[in-house]
């Protein structure tokens, strides 16, 4: 509660960035990460960039550094998934080029094994163990008013009806190969979980929506050397992100014109963006130095919402 208070005089969004370790076999890789600070620091360092202008600072709610554990991920989460309960709208995005870690915080990269869950998981585990009531969410592929041909709303009774759906969700996902990885993320994937309870004193009922977002890749159209029905598609995300990232910064500059009507992924959103809600975007960056293009725009979309 008090995390709340204080979260609100600071205004309802906040940013987090994590940085992604390097993967087995990547030995001898140079990083363009030169430190994280205590109060939400990072330095990047450019490698084709001389002397001061090599070296740039961002700032951030909380920089996570590669040691970070799921669960220590989740410490800084689990506020904003219990304010859901109080009827606060919540959406949760993950942001970061393919291969920067947005499915491992979001998901986790092994089901299976719980310590590796990522927020997803432990948040509907969190809700269920708090509310111990049985959800009741019918089919339907009407979100926010808006057709969403491929959206389902599902009943679910427990954190493994939950598993299994995320499950389905994933196999579901549009995949392709590209250039640049071999099997990049080309769709969004959101989780909405409505969660309805009644003041226990007042006997008044809350209504609080949380929206878990796995973002597709940030990276620009021509990386991955996309033609034809891959090229549009490309950019079509990448129109989709700039939207999000325009809704944000408007809600974040207290704008009177916040510009939801530019993106389907936005006007789905749009009553957990502003208003009485509270966002979190977790940016992702891959510390590899090949990847400092993307990671300074990255990094600069971040810049620019937080
Ligand atoms: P994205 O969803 O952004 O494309 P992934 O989450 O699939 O990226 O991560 C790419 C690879 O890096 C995967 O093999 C994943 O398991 C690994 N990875 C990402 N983040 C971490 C992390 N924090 N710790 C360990 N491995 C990670
Ligand atoms: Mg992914």
């Amino acid at each position: 509660e008090l995390y709340n208070q204080v979260q609100d005089l600071k205004g309802s969004i906040r940013v987090y960035c994590r940085v992604r370790p390097f993967l087995s076999g990547q030995t001898n890789v140079q990083s363009t990460v030169d430190y994280i600070g205590e109060n939400g620091n990072l330095m990047i360092v450019h490698p084709h960039k001389p002397g001061k202008d090599a070296r740039k600072v961002f700032n951030f709610n909380k920089v996570f550094a590669t040691s970070c554990t799921q669960e220590q991920i989740y410490d800084d989460t689990q506020p904003l998934i219990r304010s859901v309960l109080d009827g606060y709208n919540v959406c949760i995005f993950a942001y970061g080029q393919t291969g920067s870690g947005k499915t491992y915080t979001m998901s986790g990269p092994d089901l299976n094994t719980e310590e590796t869950w990522g927020v997803n998981y432990r948040a509907l585990r969190d809700l269920f163990q708090i509310t111990k009531k049985r959800a009741d969410i019918r089919n339907n592929s009407q979100l926010n008013g808006l057709n969403v041909p491929d959206a389902s709303l599902i009943r679910v009774s427990s954190t493994q009806d939950v598993l299994d759906l995320m499950r389905i969700g994933h196999r579901n996902r549009a995949v392709g190969a590209t250039a640049l990885n071999e099997r990049s993320s080309r769709s969004h994937s959101i989780l909405t979980v409505h969660v309805y309870g009644k003041e226990l004193i007042s006997g008044s009922v809350l209504k609080g929506c949380l929206h878990l977002v796995d973002l597709a890749g940030s990276e620009r159209v021509d990386k991955s050397e996309a033609v034809g029905e891959r090229l549009k598609e490309a950019q079509h995300i990448n129109r989709s992100l700039s939207a999000l990232g325009d809704v944000i910064y408007a809600l974040a500059q207290k704008s009177q014109h916040v510009p939801y009507r530019n993106s389907k992924l936005t006007q789905v959103l749009q009553d957990s963006l502003g208003g009485h809600a509270k966002t979190l975007m977790f940016v992702h960056i891959n510390p590899d130095v090949n990847a400092i293009g993307e990671t300074i725009s990255t990094l600069k979309f971040a810049e620019r919402v937080a």
